[in-house]
C-alpha cells in the first residue's frame, strides 16, 4: 500500500453530507491515497464525528493520508436548524432548500483552503450536485471531474430524457415514456423519474452546467456492468466518463467494513455470529437505506410478509419508525417470539456491508439507493427491488430489466403519493416476492447465477489491472500531467 508522494497528485474531495453521496467518496478518497496519491476530503464537524471511526480505525491507522478538512456548517445563515449538517438529519424536506444553500456558502472557505493549501491542488472530485464548486474551479483554474453516485444507466437516462425534452407535452404524469438513446427499449414515467431538481429548475440549470465545464465524470459502477451506458453518456456528452466501482469493495478487513458512514446499531461480531449459524443462501436482508422512512402501517406489513415467509432475516428498522406507537404496539404483540432465532431485527444503522458480503445472505430487499444495489452486486447477491423515489425507479429497472438480478414488489408510484397510513405493498406481495427470489425454480436459479457472475467481475474490476483500477489510474495520470504544469 502506497503513501503520499511528492511526485503524486493532490485530490480534493467535495462530497454531498449526505449519507449515500458521502460513504462512496470517502471510498474513492481511500482508494487514491492507497495508490499514492494526496487527499483532501472537505467535511463539517457533525459529519466529521460521524465517520470518525472510519477516519481514526480504517484511513489514519492504516497509514493513508486522507486529510479531512473541516468546515463550520452555515446553518442559522442558511435558516436552518442548528447541527443539520447532514440530508438524514434535516427535520422535513421543506429544509432540502436551505441545506443545499448552507453547501454552496462553503464556496468561499473551499476557495480559501485550495488557495493556501500545500501540496497545491491538482485536481478536484465534486459530487455532482455541488454545482458551486464549478465556479472555485474555474476562480483557480483547477481541473474538476464530476463524482455521480447513482448507477451510469440512471445518468444517462436523466440526460437524455432532459436533452430530447422525453416528457414535453405528456400531461398525465403516470403514463410510460420511452427513454430516448437506449439500447433497449424502458420505459418510465414523470412521476417515476421527474430529475434530480425537478420543480426546480434554477438548480437544475445550475447542476447541467457545472456538468458541462467538468472535464469529466467519475461514477461508482464498473465497466462490465454498464460498458453500453458509460459509452453512450460518453459519446452524449464528449468527455472522459471513468466508471471506478464498486468502489465500497475497498474496504477489505472488518473494520473497515463495519465503520462506514455512522456507527452500527449493532455489532458486527454479533451480527457475524449470527449468520455463521445459519445456511448458506438463506438468509434474506431487509433494509431501506438512510434517508427513506417508512410509515407505520407499512413497516407492519413488511413484518408480516417477512413472517409469513418462513425464511430467516436480518430486518433494519430505523429508530423514528420503531418510536411509532403503532409498530411498538404491534412489536409488542410477539412479532419477535414467533419469528424467534430464524429472526433479528436491527434498530438503527446497519453494518450492511458486513452482512450482504456473508455467505449465509441469499437476498436482498432494497430500496434501490444505488449503493446498497451495487453493494449487493459486489457479493453476487440478487434482490427484491422497492423503489421510493429520485432515482430509485430508474435503478429498478437496470437491476430486473436489463442485468436481471433482481424480482419486483411490484411498487408502481413513488412513496409520497401513497399518503400517510398508506401502504403501498401488502404483505401477501412481499411473501410472494420473497418466494420467487429465494426459490423462484429455473428463473431464480439464472438469477442466482448471473448475480454471482456480476459479483466475481466486480472483485476483478476493482483488482489491480482490472477495468476500474485502470480508471483510477487513468484519472491519477490526468491530475499528475496537471500537477507538472500547474502554475499556481
Ligand atoms: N447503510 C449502512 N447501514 C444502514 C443503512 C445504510 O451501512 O443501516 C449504507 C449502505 O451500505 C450504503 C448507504 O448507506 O452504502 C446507503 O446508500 P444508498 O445509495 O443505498 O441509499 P440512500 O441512503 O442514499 O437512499
Amino acid at each position: 500500500m502506497g503513501g503520499a508522494n511528492d511526485s503524486m497528485p493532490h485530490f480534493v474531495l467535495v462530497p454531498l453530507m449526505a449519507p449515500g453521496h458521502m460513504i462512496p467518496m470517502v471510498d474513492l478518497g481511500r482508494l487514491l491515497a492507497a495508490r499514492g496519491a494526496t487527499v483532501s476530503l472537505v467535511t463539517t464537524p457533525a459529519n466529521a464525528a460521524r465517520i470518525k471511526p472510519l477516519v481514526d480505525g480504517g484511513a489514519e491507522a492504516a497509514g493513508i493520508p486522507i486529510r479531512f478538512v473541516v468546515f463550520e456548517f452555515p446553518c442559522a445563515e442558511a435558516g436552518l436548524p442548528e447541527g443539520c449538517e447532514n440530508f438524514d438529519s434535516l427535520p422535513s424536506h421543506n429544509f432540502s432548500k436551505p441545506f443545499f444553500t448552507a453547501i454552496s456558502l462553503l464556496r468561499e472557505p473551499l476557495e480559501t483552503f485550495l488557495r493556501e493549501v500545500h501540496p497545491r491542488p491538482s485536481c478536484m472530485i465534486t459530487d455532482f450536485c455541488n454545482w458551486w464548486t464549478s465556479e472555485a474551479a474555474r476562480e483557480l483554474k483547477l481541473p474538476r471531474f464530476i463524482f455521480h453516485g447513482p448507477c451510469c444507466f440512471f445518468i444517462l437516462s436523466s440526460h437524455n430524457i432532459y436533452r430530447h425534452r422525453a416528457y414535453d407535452g405528456v400531461e398525465d404524469e403516470f403514463e410510460p415514456v420511452v427513454v430516448p438513446g437506449l439500447p433497449q427499449r424502458i420505459e418510465v414515467s414523470r412521476a417515476q423519474a421527474p430529475g434530480w431538481f425537478a420543480g426546480w429548475e434554477e438548480m437544475q440549470e445550475r447542476v447541467y452546467k457545472a456538468e458541462e465545464t467538468a472535464a469529466g465524470a467519475v461514477i461508482n459502477t464498473f465497466h462490465e456492468l454498464e460498458a453500453d451506458y458509460v459509452e453512450r453518456y460518453a459519446e452524449a456528452t464528449g468527455k472522459a466518463v471513468l466508471p471506478v466501482g464498486p468502489l465500497s469493495l475497498c474496504n477489505k478487513d472488518a473494520a473497515s467494513r463495519a465503520a462506514r458512514g455512522k456507527a452500527s446499531s449493532v455489532g458486527e461480531d454479533e451480527v457475524s455470529r449470527w449468520l455463521d449459524g445459519m445456511e448458506p443462501g438463506s438468509v434474506l436482508f431487509v433494509s431501506f437505506g438512510s434517508l427513506v422512512r417508512t410509515q407505520p402501517l407499512q413497516v407492519i406489513e413488511i413484518g408480516r410478509g417477512l413472517e409469513s415467509s418462513g425464511r430467516p432475516f436480518i430486518w433494519v428498522i430505523k429508530e423514528a419508525e420503531r418510536r411509532c406507537p403503532e409498530v411498538e404496539e404491534w412489536l409488542s404483540e410477539g412479532f419477535e417470539e414467533r419469528t424467534g432465532a430464524r429472526g433479528m431485527i436491527v434498530t438503527g444503522w446497519a453494518p450492511q456491508m458486513v452482512i450482504l458480503s456473508h455467505p449465509a445472505v441469499g437476498g436482498f430487499v432494497t430500496h434501490c439507493g444505488w449503493n446498497s444495489m451495487l453493494e449487493s452486486v459486489s457479493s453476487g447477491v440478487p434482490m427484491i427491488t422497492w423503489p421510493f423515489f429520485l432515482d430509485q425507479f430508474l435503478n429498478e429497472k437496470l437491476v430486473v430489466e436489463v442485468l436481471r438480478i433482481g424480482v419486483p414488489v411490484g411498487v408502481k408510484i413513488p412513496y409520497h403519493y401513497v399518503g400517510e397510513g398508506g401502504v403501498a405493498v401488502g404483505r401477501d406481495a412481499v411473501e410472494k416476492a420473497i418466494v420467487s427470489l429465494m426459490e423462484g425454480g429455473e428463473e431464480g436459479e439464472g438469477r442466482r447465477t448471473r448475480a454471482k457472475e456480476f459479483g466475481e467481475k466486480a472483485g476483478k474490476a476493482m483488482a489491480e489491472g482490472g477495468s476500474s483500477y485502470e480508471n483510477l489510474t487513468l484519472l491519477i495520470q490526468f491530475a499528475t500531467e496537471h500537477t507538472a504544469g500547474n502554475d499556481m
